[in-house]
C-alpha cells in the first residue's frame, strides 16, 4: 500500500485534478490520497489557505464577509465546473463554510482561524473524491477524525498523538481509494486543530506510518529535490537519494519542498519517502531513505535561511560558573522564546534565535534580566543574520570538507560570524550577514558540486 500526498499546486485547478486522477489510476497500490487546499496556479495567484485566513480575519473583527466568502466559493467553483461535477457539491461547500462560521462565532480567535483554515483542504478532499467517483473509481472522502488523526491542542501548531496510529491502521480494512484532507487533525475534545503551514506533508506522513505503507509519495511541482535553491543557482544538481537526517537538516534551513516536521512518523518505521512531480510523474524523483551510499557525494545539499539574530553574552570565567547556560536559557524560556543554537567559547556564549521572536520590547526585558541575574560583562544582539548549512552524511568520514567550505567563504569575500558543527556531523552551519548569503551559497555550490573534490575517507 502507498500513501500519496498532493500539494497545493498539484490540486490548484481542474487540469491539475485530472493529472492527479491519472496518477492515482496508474497504480492500484495508491490507496490513501492526501490533498492540500488549492494552491497557486500562477505566480501572483492567492492560495486558498491565505484566502481563508483573510475570511477568518473578517469573521473575527465582525467585518463584511460577503466578498472573501465569494472568493473562496468561486475558487472551488472554477475547479468543479470545469470538471463537470454536479453543482450540488458547490452548494454544499458554500453551505458548510457558512455553517462553520455561524457555529464558531463564540469561539476563541485561534480556534476560529484553525477551523476556517482547515476547511480549505477539507472541501478540496470532498471535490477530489467526487471527481474520482465521476471517473468510475471507488473513492471515499475520509475526515481526519474518522481516519484517527488525533493531535495536541495547539492551534496552528498541532502534533500528532501516539494513540492515532492504532486507529489509522484500521484504514487498511477499507475498500476503494481513501481521500483524506491534509493539514489538520482533531484534539481529544473533538476540536479541529491545524498543523503549522505546509502541514499536509505531516498528514501524509502520519497516515503512511499508521497504515505501515511501503512508500510515502509526496507529489509536488518539481522533478526532484535539488542540491541548492534553484533561485540562487540555476539548474542545480538533482538529488537522487538522501537520508532522513539530511532531509531534516536541509528543510530546517530553508528547503521548503518538504515540511521539516513531516519526517518524524515515517522515519521511525523506516518507510521511504519519494518526492515526485505531478506535472512529470515519469521523472524518478528523490528518495528519502534511512541509509545511502555517500561515497560519491559526501555533501548532498546546501541550504540557507535568513531572519536570525544572535544574542551574545560575555562574562569572564564563565566556564567556571556552574548553571550559567541553564539560567540564561531559562530567561528565554520565561519569555516563550525558542532557541536554535548555542555556540560557545570559554567566556562567552551566543544564543541564536529567530528574529521574529525578539522585538525591541522583549529585547529590553531579556537584556535587563541577563544583566541583573547573571551579572555579565557584556550582552548585545546582532540582527540580520542568515544561516548557511552544508549537509551530508558522508562528512563524518571524510577529510577536507570543512576546508573546502572556508575556502568558498574566503573566495566569496563573505565574513564568517559563526561556525557550528554538531557532534552528529551531518551538517556544518555557518552564520553570515544576510546580505552575503547568496554569494556564499554560490561559492559553496561551486566547490562541492562543480569542482573535482579531493576528499579522502578516513578508516573510522
Ligand atoms: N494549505 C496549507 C498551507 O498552505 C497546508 C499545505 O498546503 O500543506 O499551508
Amino acid at each position: 500500500m502507498k500513501v500519496a500526498k498532493f500539494g497545493g499546486s498539484s490540486v490548484a485547478s481542474a487540469a491539475q485534478f485530472e493529472k492527479v486522477a491519472k496518477i492515482v489510476m496508474e497504480d492500484a497500490e495508491r490507496k490513501v490520497i492526501v490533498v492540500s487546499a488549492p494552491g497557486k496556479r500562477f505566480k501572483e495567484d492567492i492560495k486558498m489557505t491565505d484566502m481563508l485566513i483573510s475570511l477568518a480575519e473578517e469573521v473575527k473583527t465582525g467585518g463584511d464577509i460577503t466578498e472573501p466568502l465569494r472568493r473562496v466559493v468561486d475558487r472551488y467553483a472554477s475547479i468543479a465546473n470545469e470538471l463537470g461535477l454536479d453543482s450540488s457539491i458547490l452548494d454544499r461547500i458554500e453551505h458548510d463554510v457558512k455553517e462553520l462560521i455561524r457555529s464558531l462565532h463564540n469561539e476563541e480567535p485561534t480556534r476560529l482561524l484553525d477551523a476556517i483554515k482547515a476547511s480549505g483542504e477539507d472541501n478540496n478532499a470532498k471535490l477530489m473524491a467526487a471527481y474520482l467517483n465521476q471517473l468510475g473509481i471507488e473513492a471515499h472522502y475520509v475526515n481526519p477524525k474518522e481516519a484517527g488523526i488525533f493531535v495536541t491542542d495547539e492551534p496552528g501548531n498541532a502534533r500528532v498523538l501516539p494513540e492515532s496510529y492504532k486507529k489509522i491502521w484500521k484504514l487498511r480494512e477499507r475498500t476503494g481509494v481513501l481521500v483524506v484532507p491534509g493539514f489538520f487533525g482533531y484534539s481529544l475534545e473533538g476540536k479541529i486543530v491545524t498543523f503549522s503551514r505546509g502541514g499536509s506533508d505531516i498528514t501524509g506522513s502520519i497516515l503512511a506510518a499508521g497504515v505501515k505503507a511501503e512508500l510515502y509519495e509526496n507529489f509536488t511541482d518539481v522533478d526532484s529535490i535539488y542540491s541548492v535553491n534553484p533561485m540562487i543557482v540555476p539548474n542545480p544538481n538533482e538529488i537522487k537519494e538522501l537520508t532522513y537526517r539530511e532531509m531534516r537538516e536541509l528543510s530546517y534551513a530553508g528547503f521548503s519542498v518538504f515540511h521539516d516536521e513531516a519526517l518524524e512518523p515515517v522515519y521511525k518505521l523506516g518507510i521511504p519517502v519519494c518526492v515526485k512531480n505531478t506535472n512529470n510523474p515519469q521523472a524518478a524523483g528523490t528518495y528519502i531513505v534511512a541509509k545511502r551510499n555517500y561515497h560519491d557525494s559526501p555533501v548532498v545539499g546546501i541550504a540557507s535561511d535568513d531572519g536570525f539574530c544572535n544574542i551574545h553574552v560575555d562574562k569572564y570565567l564563565m566556564n567556571r560558573e556552574i548553571g550559567f547556560g541553564r539560567k540564561l536559557l531559562h530567561i528565554l524560556e520565561d519569555e516563550g522564546i525558542s532557541y536554535e543554537h548555542t555556540p560557545s567559547g570559554i567566556d562567552n556564549i551566543s544564543v541564536i534565535i529567530r528574529e521574529n521572536q525578539f522585538d525591541q520590547e522583549v529585547e529590553q526585558r531579556v537584556f535587563d534580566r541577563i544583566q541583573k541575574e547573571l551579572e555579565v560583562d557584556n550582552v548585545y544582539v546582532e540582527r540580520g543574520l542568515a544561516l548557511v548549512m552544508v549537509v551530508g552524511e558522508g562528512m563524518n568520514q571524510s577529510v577536507g570538507i570543512a576546508a573546502k567550505a572556508t575556502e568558498a567563504f574566503a573566495r566569496a569575500n563573505v565574513n564568517l560570524e559563526m561556525i557550528n558543527q554538531g557532534s552528529s556531523e551531518v551538517s556544518m552551519m555557518f552564520g553570515v550577514k544576510a546580505d552575503g548569503v547568496e554569494k556564499a551559497v554560490k561559492a559553496l555550490y561551486n566547490v562541492y558540486f562543480n569542482e573535482l573534490m579531493t576528499i579522502s575517507y578516513s578508516n573510522i
